[in-house]
């Protein structure tokens, strides 16, 4: 199959066409092509971009998300009374952000209690560690897990937090393989709509289900799914590591997707000032939350070094990096490895030089910026100006950009938007923050594709080169020098591997 697109505006090219053979780039021409095609594509001047590559998000929990209650637009009792009116069994939510909410609190037991008694109520934070419930739900779960209180189990307000979060959902949630599948066929649209042809992924904790349910319903549609996936295997013990492990799961290919590297939660959000920090939260004594120990990570490093596996950790804040990049120096060197630090919003300059020398890379979320700018002075005082390093961080270490969805929109262009603005469009009188930090839009671009291909060690993917696998967007009224067409363009056509998997 050979096919010829033409009237294409070709990303840092002058060419106008170009042909894909076999799933690969052929050739750009700027005059005529030569030989014969199959098929002639008129792309009516759209703007061609190697597909978009999020290194960072939960491609089953778009599908997670998009089947509860959407509480990021409201912001009174009243409206989420009235979402939560017709519901018959159990109601869950997400999205929820006290920040912008008129009580400017979390929905604790006895404020759920007020809106829905009669069947279980289950918000989750916008940020995904904090789990609020009502008493009807605290029952079921007392019923089932008898949990006692803890800091991470508030019962009396009915607040979880962090690893209880899953331990709560297991007792409402046990979805089949077969409904995983049907999950991740819908997310996959979600993501093609976007031009987003490759996705790194955390599906293991999405539901209280074992790891390799997951693993199952990516086997059974190893040749049905088109994207290429790349699973941060989220193993939250080393128990379950050393299962994995056994099971001889590293690497293991399905089809596009590809088991492998390690993910992790080594600190919990800024939101719900879980994030391990240096210095105490502003006006607190509160530092955050660690959730491993430098020794247990070095043991779960001296793990992945055995099977040459990386690891992608989230750290958000600058205390999680260094503890992770602490249990990386001491542990044996691994030429050639490809660590990420998710997140590293609030990683500072030194951590970032250690970044550099340990050659640990970033996989960023710029599009956190709209929710965070507001937070950072408020909560973190003067080490606001140390946060969001991000052309520190692209300059010096590879760094992929990537937005967490589903906890922010998917959209690659609304991220490059805030990578190279800086600003928020939630909280639009707020000035940008620091600047200096915004990415150039070649840059930014660089980072949602190539840098993307870098972590999955894929050589022949992310750029628009002959002899590439065929993996691009193609995106109507965009000025490539003009980022606020940004917020407007939208998403043609997107193509893996020579095959047109979305046209608007
Ligand atoms: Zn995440």
């Amino acid at each position: 199959m050979r096919t010829l697109y033409i009237n294409a505006d070709i990303y840092q090219s002058n060419a106008t066409k170009f042909s894909v053979q076999d799933g690969r780039f052929e050739a750009f021409y700027e005059g005529l092509p030569d030989g014969d095609f199959d098929e002639v594509i008129d792309l009516n001047d759209g703007t061609v971009v190697p597909g978009f590559n999020d290194a960072h998000g939960h491609f089953l929990g778009l599908m997670y998300i998009a089947r509860q209650i959407a509480l990021d637009a409201v912001t009174t009792l009243a409206e989420v009374k009235e979402l939560f009116r017709d519901e018959k069994t159990l109601i869950r939510a997400s999205l929820f952000n006290e920040n912008t909410f008129e009580t400017g609190a979390l929905l604790d037991r006895k404020t759920l209690d007020e809106l829905r008694s009669d069947i279980p109520v289950l918000v989750l934070r916008v940020c995904g560690h904090v789990l609020m419930a009502n008493s009807k739900a605290i029952e079921m779960v007392q019923g089932a897990l008898g949990l006692k209180p803890s800091d991470k189990a508030d019962l009396d307000r009915g607040i979880f937090y962090e690893e209880m979060i899953s331990e709560v959902m297991s007792v409402f949630l046990d979805p089949s393989q077969e409904e995983i599948e049907a999950d991740l066929l819908e997310s996959e649209k979600i993501a093609f709509k976007h031009g987003i042809t490759s996705f790194q992924t955390d599906d293991f904790i999405t539901y209280p289900v074992p790891y390799e349910r997951i693993i199952r319903a990516y086997e059974a549609l190893q040749d049905t799914l088109k994207i290429r996936i790349q699973q941060q295997c989220h193993l939250k013990t080393l128990e379950l590591m050393d299962d994995f492990l056994a099971k001889g799961y590293p690497h293991q290919r399905y089809g596009r997707t590809v088991m492998g590297p390690s993910k992790l939660l080594v600190d919990g959000s800024l939101g719900g000032q879980t994030a391990a920090m240096h210095a105490p939260y502003a006006g607190s004594e509160n530092t955050g939350l660690l959730n491993y120990s430098k020794e247990t990570l070095k043991a779960y490093i001296e793990r992945l070094n055995a099977v040459d596996m990386d690891l992608s950790w989230h750290a958000i804040g600058d205390r999680a990096s260094a503890v992770i990049l602490d249990a990386i120096e001491e542990s044996a060197p691994r030429p050639g490895h490809r660590h990420a630090l998710i997140h590293a919003q609030l990683t500072g300059k030194e951590e970032v030089t250690r970044m550099q020398n340990l050659n640990v890379g970033a996989m960023i979320q710029p599009i956190f910026l709209d929710d965070d700018i507001p937070l950072l002075k408020r909560l973190l005082g003067p080490k606001a100006k140390d946060t969001y390093l991000f052309r520190q961080l692209f300059d010096t270490v590879p760094t992929a950009l990537s937005t967490d969805a589903p906890i922010v929109p998917i959209s690659p262009l609304q991220n490059i938007y805030h990578a190279v603005t800086r600003k928020s469009l939630k909280h639009p009188t707020w000035d940008a923050h620091l600047p200096e930090e915004g990415l150039t839009i070649a840059q930014a671009i660089r980072g949602y594709t190539e840098v993307g291909a870098y972590f999955m060690r894929d050589d022949e993917l992310g750029a628009l080169k002959p002899g590439f696998k065929a993996d691009f967007t193609v995106i109507k009224d965009i000025d490539l020098n003009d980022i606020n067409s940004f917020l407007t363009a939208q998403v043609a056509m997107t193509v893996v591997e020579g095959e047109r998997v979305y046209t608007a």
